[in-house]
């Protein structure tokens, strides 16, 4: 069985990460793709639930689970800690299940170090005045919370070259479309085809 890709997307908030990786969900196997739930401090959205979209947690519980090394990479984004738990993630990608981590560009740094074979993708708004009519359309977050979001966009931004794929969330199934090619140019690659063909192979090559 070959290991599964770990995958790491960015993007400044309301760029559209969480819809493009929940769009792709909707066509890919739950044995196939899994998104990585992070634990994060931040308040809960209205809508959101405990374990389906963070596990909700205090600042001294966070704490707690950085003394107790839980996290594979954790950061603090807009104030609130983020951070993804070793938990799962190792398991799931040794039965060959793909898993996307929706993290922060300094997760992604540490992310890239602990585990090189990691796949990064940066996705772009088309324009700063529609990122900003994006975070609005959601509708989710106080006036305070867009301004300090806007205000660390290019920031967010600026990393774009440290990650491997590039998407532009213009046309939303466009971007879709690139999302899921990344995926399945991924998983023809010679590691995992090897494993996958290994049967067929084998009786190719026999005289
Ligand atoms: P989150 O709650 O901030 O993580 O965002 P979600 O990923 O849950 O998506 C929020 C909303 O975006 C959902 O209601 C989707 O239906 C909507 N959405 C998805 N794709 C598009 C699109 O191409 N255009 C527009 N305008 N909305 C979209
Ligand atoms: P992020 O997870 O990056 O913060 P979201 O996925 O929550 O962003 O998207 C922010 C808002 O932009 C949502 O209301 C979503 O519906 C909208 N959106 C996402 N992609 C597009 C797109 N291509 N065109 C128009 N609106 C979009
Ligand atoms: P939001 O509050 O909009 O859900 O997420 C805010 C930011 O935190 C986004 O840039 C998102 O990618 C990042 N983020 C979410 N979970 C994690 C995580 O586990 N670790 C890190 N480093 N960043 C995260």
């Amino acid at each position: 069985m070959a290991q599964g890709t770990l995958y790491i997307i960015s993007a400044p908030s309301g760029a559209g990460k969480s819809s493009l990786i929940q769009a792709m969900l909707k066509t890919q196997p739950l044995y196939d793709t899994q998104v990585s739930i992070s634990h994060t401090t931040r308040e809960m959205r209205p809508g959101e639930q405990h374990g389906e979209h963070y596990y909700f947690v205090s600042k001294q519980g966070f704490e707690a689970m950085i003394e107790q090394d839980a996290f594979l990479e954790h950061a603090e984004v807009f104030g609130n800690y983020y951070g993804t738990s070793r938990e799962a993630i190792d398991q799931v990608l040794a039965t060959g299940v793909d898993v996307f981590l929706d993290i922060d560009w300094q997760g992604a740094q540490q992310i890239r170090q602990k585990l090189p074979t990691a796949r990064s993708i940066f996705v772009l708004p088309p324009s700063k005045e529609e990122l900003d009519r994006r975070l609005r359309g959601r509708g989710q977050d106080s006036e305070e919370v867009i301004a300090r979001r806007m205000a660390q966009a290019v920031a967010e931004m600026s990393h774009y070259a440290e990650y491997d794929y590039l998407i532009v969330n213009d046309d939303f199934d466009l971007a879709l479309s690139d999302l899921k090619t990344i995926i399945r140019a991924e998983r023809l690659r010679m590691g995992r085809q090897k494993a996958r063909h290994d049967a067929l192979i084998s009786k190719l090559l026999a005289d």
